[in-house]
C-alpha cells in the first residue's frame, strides 16, 4: 500500500482540495477495496462542498501477481515499462476500471464481456453496467432491473 496526495478539482462547483489516497495495491490484501471495487465506489468521491459526487481521477495501479495482470487507471499518455511477464490493462476512466476489475475477476474476456455490454446498451438505448458472473451468465444491471446473458 503506498499513499499519495491527490489534488483534485470538483467539477460541479469548482471547489478545490486535496486528499490522500493509496496508488498502488496487491490483488486480494484489502476486503474493503475490493468490495469498494466490486460496487463501483471506490473512485468515487463526495465533494465537501457542493455534496454532489463525482469520481476522482489520480495514477492507481492494482496488481494480481497470482493471475499475473496489472490493472492501471491512468490519464497520461505515456506509462511506464513493466516485466513482460504481467498483462497490463491501462484504462482511463473509473467506470472502465471497475469493468475491467470485475471481468478480469471472473476469468472472462474483456473484448468479449465489452461487445455483449455494447449490444445490450444498443439494444435497451440506457447505462449498461457488467456486475457479475454466475453459472455461465453474465450479469448487467440496467436501470436497477437485472439481465442475465449467456457467456459462449
Ligand atoms: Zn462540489
Amino acid at each position: 500500500m503506498k499513499q499519495r496526495m491527490i489534488y483534485s478539482s470538483c467539477p460541479h462547483c469548482g471547489h478545490d482540495f486535496q486528499i490522500l489516497r493509496d496508488t498502488y495495491e496487491i490483488a486480494d490484501m484489502n476486503p474493503t477495496l475490493e468490495e469498494r471495487l466490486q460496487n463501483d465506489s471506490y473512485f468515487l468521491h463526495q465533494c465537501n462542498a457542493c455534496k454532489k459526487l463525482y469520481y476522482l481521477q489520480y495514477p492507481f495501479m492494482y496488481r494480481n501477481p497470482k493471475k499475473k495482470y496489472i490493472l492501471l487507471y491512468s490519464q497520461q499518455e505515456s506509462l511506464p515499462k513493466f516485466s513482460k511477464e504481467e498483462k497490463v490493462i491501462r484504462v482511463k476512466h473509473a467506470k472502465q476500471f471497475t469493468f475491467a476489475y470485475k471481468v478480469l475477476k471472473y476469468d472472462l474476456e474483456i473484448k468479449k464481456v465489452l461487445s455483449i455490454q455494447n449490444r445490450l446498451k444498443n439494444m435497451y438505448k440506457e447505462e449498461v453496467k457488467f456486475e457479475s458472473f454466475q453459472d455461465n451468465t453474465l450479469w448487467f444491471q440496467i436501470q436497477g432491473e437485472y439481465i442475465g446473458v449467456p457467456y459462449q
